[in-house]
């Protein structure tokens, strides 16, 4: 496998305030996402070493350190990727609104159901949008931690990360007002040119 690299952010660091401060963008982005690509480029590396040392490694750790830190990373890419700057009347058109109604009979009942989802995760986790592989309809899901309860083969399209380090700072406990300030910062193109691509 390639050594994994961090993405620059598509916008700079205040592009997100006030619903998420210079501050914690910076700590999320540069520390925290940092450090999951140093965990997954870490066990590549163990594996890739032992290949040619032949040294008797704990497969079964590996694989679970694995899965929390390269899906910490994929999710990452995707949460900055589907934000940019607040929008008035940010809401999705096209497509994308096409397979919400289809999926879930409006948009308001989406983001109810978007809400609830990702202000319930127990600790540390996200909410998801998915696009199922066998009808291509939309559905919503939950992780805990990066990588606990997923769906697996379908196509995450859009991804909140809950984890306190990623509103504390800016609301304290106050996790339903950050996931309520998400919807204006969706970038709804790149969400739809994920859905198209996932057809
Ligand atoms: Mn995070």
């Amino acid at each position: 496998m390639q050594t994994l690299s961090l993405s620059p952010l598509p916008y700079d660091y205040q592009a997100l305030a006030p619903w998420m401060s210079e501050t914690v963008l910076k700590l999320h982005h540069d520390k925290h996402h940092q450090a999951y690509v140093d965990g997954a480029n870490k066990v590549q590396s163990q594996l890739a070493e032992a290949r040619t040392s032949g040294a008797e490694l704990d497969y079964k750790a590996l694989a679970k350190e694995f899965s929390f830190h390269m899906n910490g990373h994929i999710l990452h890419e995707l949460l900055w990727s589907t934000l940019r700057a607040a929008n008035d009347n940010n809401q999705p058109s096209g497509e994308m609104l096409l397979a919400i109604n289809s999926s879930f009979g409006s948009y308001q009942r989406f983001v109810e159901e978007f809400n609830k989802t990702a202000i319930s995760v127990e600790g540390s986790g996200w909410a998801l949008v998915y696009v199922n592989p066998l009808d291509k309809s939309l559905m919503i899901g939950q992780v805990e931690k990066h990588n606990l309860n997923g769906l697996a083969g379908c196509t995450v399209i859009m991804a909140l990360d809950v984890w306190e380090h990623a509103y504390y700072l800016d609301y304290q406990n106050l996790r339903a007002k950050f996931v309520e300030g998400y919807w204006n910062h969706v970038n709804w193109d790149k969400v739809e040119q994920l859905l198209n691509a996932s057809k």
